[in-house]
């Protein structure tokens, strides 16, 4: 499995296409915006664009999939059902963050932690990892070492927890208990920033190092 990272949005998010190489199948993890620029990627890698998957309900993770459904018909993956709510204020989202009005929309399927998430040949497992919202996912490509966090970890930070059902305590034990056994050699991509290895997050996040916890 190959992936490129698309930065989008004025949030920066960190859409990543990624697909198989023995099928030509793709997907777009959290594409939040910048469709055109998306597609266009799509295309220079020469790659058949399969589902769209979403790590949370976010609108700088979501925004562009209403959208993409109505160009392509792309099925919808994630996240986990506890983010309906997120997903039915959308239109709500965009207004407070000044941003063209976005329609809600429900995925074609919700996924739950220990399922798992097809792409030609490619196999990817599904964490629920709740916290920084109720309904967060992440997922982990264990053959090639790697994991689409979304705004569960970041390098050298974690997501925020102030929003409506976020929870510190939740995010830390899932921190611990569902990325840290995939192994400190696995590299993540994060909802937002540089990637880093949980390996490195271990030895020095200021919020979730084996130092910090032990505290
Ligand atoms: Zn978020
Ligand atoms: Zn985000």
């Amino acid at each position: 499995m190959r992936h490129r990272i698309l930065p989008v949005t004025h949030y920066q998010q960190n859409c990543s296409l990624i697909w198989c190489e023995n099928t030509n199948q793709a997907a777009l993890i959290d594409p939040g915006g910048d469709v055109e620029r998306l597609l266009a990627a799509v295309q220079e890698e020469g790659v058949e664009l399969s589902k769209i998957i979403l790590t949370h309900g976010h609108l700088d993770h979501v925004g562009g999939t209403a959208e993409l459904v109505a160009k392509l018909g792309l099925p919808v993956e994630g996240p986990h059902k506890d983010d309906s709510f997120w997903l039915d204020m959308l239109p709500t989202q965009a207004q407070m963050m000044g941003v063209a009005p976005v329609a809600s929309f429900t995925p074609n399927r919700w996924l739950n932690d220990g399922d798992t998430v097809t792409l030609g040949d490619q196999t990817l497992a599904v964490y629920h990892c709740p916290g920084h919202t109720p309904g967060h996912v992440i997922l982990h490509h264990k053959a090639t070492k790697k994991a689409f966090v979304g705004d569960v970890l970041f390098k050298g930070s974690i997501g925020r927890t102030d929003f409506p059902r976020g929870d510190y305590e939740q995010l830390v034990t899932a921190i611990r208990s569902k990325l840290w056994p995939l192994g400190d050699d696995v590299t993540f991509v994060p909802g937002h920033g540089p990637t880093s290895t949980f390996g490195e997050e271990r030895a020095s996040n200021p919020f979730v190092s084996d130092k910090r916890l032990k505290q």
